[in-house]
């Protein structure tokens, strides 16, 4: 009898989606001011959905100038009554309370954080909620032991801060500023991006368990006019922004003259530089992580890719391989590479950059995978033969789409790679170390990864040149865009 053993060539993982019974999410979410939920003066709200599924998930308050009026009295009050009375140890405990509480209900962020903005829950799961809990601690490490970061000085903190994140790290944007605004002593007011509010004020409800004092942080929602509200409001001491550089120039010409202090965190358009001595699957190991995590929507994502001539054509042809195999789906199940991309006019903005490359002539190609019918998805792409002066390869894209370029000797690789008005990060592949210590201190970007990608922690400054910001975040860094030294 004949036996036949088939093999699938084709074989696909079972759905695996993460469990969301143990999830509760309100109808509707007020502001977070003065320690309570209250509603917004207009009594107007906005809705927040589920990129993967286009269905409305709740809806939050549309903050006006009266809110972030209230907002502000109840942080100066706050600063003034208690957080600048309280002992530093004591602002230390807080924060230590807000980090526990995070890891202690994690896996509900995760969830909250991939339904809202789209990303995979591997990637909430082991990446943003466990670096929103490290921050957390962290800073709370920091919090009395200011004249240890800055000896010799007196450390006072500067007020109350106005605090305005993006939506690909919704909540470790969030803790990125509030972290250490509340060691250092101040008061905030933090406005999340209006797709992305719901992991904020889940913080918000963890923050009254905490049993912060009423006012220290609050949280209002609402889109770019309620930030424009903050940025103008005249008791705010300090702006941290974190977004695009078309918005980071308006909050600088509107603070031009004014005492507040502030850091914008920006775009990117960070290269990678693979040289032929490289260990090439690493490297392709690496570039697919560095710009199609997140749905490429990373401020430092590696959207271009400089390959050595001698190495480019097997390189392609991993990088093709490797793209075939990811999974494009739905964000809850464990198994997705690439979520749903954030909204719909991200999707068309992606998709008018794809359309751009192609006109400008270089050579697409796009994975061949499946896309769920509803929701906004994007395939994994390159963009072969792209050049210098093409738009796609100047310009941020924010989305899951690589251009690729070839290069001779190391000084040209690093001529184009700084080539750009940005400079937030970059990446070198190399086996040689004395190569790349050579190459990462001349590429003129905020931090430059060496054989590995998108790594990040707490204790390490982040921050741009050029068009990709003002100021550091991070780290001991981090602490100094929220103090007066004497
Ligand atoms: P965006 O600039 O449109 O919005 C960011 C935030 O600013 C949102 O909360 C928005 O409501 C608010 N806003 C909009 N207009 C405003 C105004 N006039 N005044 C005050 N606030 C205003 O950016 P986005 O599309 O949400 O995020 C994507 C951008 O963020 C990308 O360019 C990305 O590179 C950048 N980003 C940078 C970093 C970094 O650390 N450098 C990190 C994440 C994202
Ligand atoms: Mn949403």
């Amino acid at each position: 009898m004949e036996r036949r053993i088939e093999f699938n060539t084709s074989w696909q993982y079972s759905p695996a989606p993460e469990s969301t019974d143990h999830i509760v999410l309100s109808k509707r979410y007020d502001n977070f001011i003065g320690g309570a939920f209250v509603p917004p003066a207009s009594g107007k709200y906005f809705d927040t959905i589920n990129p993967a599924t286009e269905e409305k998930l709740s809806e939050v308050a549309l903050s006006d100038e009266a809110d972030v009026n209230r907002a502000v009295e109840s942080a100066r009050e706050a600063f003034n009554r208690y957080w600048s009375k309280c002992l530093p140890a004591e602002r230390g405990k807080y924060l230590y309370r807000i980090a526990r509480l995070i890891q202690e209900r994690a896996r509900e962020f995760a969830v909250i954080e991939s339904l809202d903005g789209g990303k995979p829950i591997r990637e909430s799961r082991t990446v943003d909620i466990p670096l929103v809990a490290a921050h957390f601690f962290y800073y709370a490490g920091w919090a009395d032991k200011l004249e240890y970061a800055f000896p010799n000085r007196r450390v006072s903190p500067l007020g109350v801060a106005g605090q305005i994140i993006p939506w690909n790290f919704p909540l470790l944007m969030a803790a990125w500023k509030i972290a250490p605004a509340l060691a250092c002593g101040n008061t905030v007011v933090l406005k999340p991006a209006e797709t992305t509010p719901l992991t904020a004020l889940k913080l918000a409800e963890l923050i009254q368990e905490a049993d912060l004092p009423p006012g220290v942080v609050n949280i209002i929602t609402g889109a770019g006019e309620t930030g424009q509200a903050l940025v103008r409001h005249p008791d705010v001491d300090k702006i941290a922004f974190t977004g695009s550089t078309e918005v980071g120039r308006i909050i600088q010409k509107e603070l031009a003259g004014t005492n507040k202090k502030y850091t914008l965190e920006l775009g990117g358009k960070a290269a990678n530089i693979i040289f032929e001595d490289a260990a090439l699957d690493q490297a392709v190991e690496g570039i697919i992580n560095g710009i199609f995590f997140n749905q490429g929507h990373v401020c430092c994502a590696g959207s271009r890719l400089f390959v050595q001539e001698s190495v480019a054509d097997t390189v392609i042809r991993k990088l093709k391989d490797r793209m075939e195999s990811l999974i494009v789906g739905n964000p809850l199940d464990k198994n997705t590479d690439i979520g749903a991309i954030n909204s719909r006019q991200q999707l068309d903005t992606i998709n008018s950059y794809i359309e751009i490359g192609q006109k400008e002539g270089a050579e697409l190609y796009q994975t061949s995978c499946p896309l769920p019918e509803r929701g906004y998805w994007c395939r994994p792409t390159l963009f072969l033969n792209a050049s210098q002066s093409h738009r796609i390869v100047q310009e941020e894209i924010f989305g899951p789409v690589l251009a690729v370029q070839t290069f001779r000797t190391a000084e040209e690789a690093i001529e184009k790679a700084n080539n750009t008005p940005y400079g937030l990060s970059g990446g070198v592949w190399s086996d040689k170390g004395a190569k790349v210590f050579k190459i990462t201190s001349k590429i003129r970007s905020g931090v430059v990864w060496a054989n590995t990608y998108n790594k990040f922690d707490p204790t390490a400054p982040f921050g741009g040149y050029k068009e990709s910001g003002v100021g550091r975040e991070g780290g001991l860094h981090g602490l100094l865009p929220y103090v007066n030294l004497a």
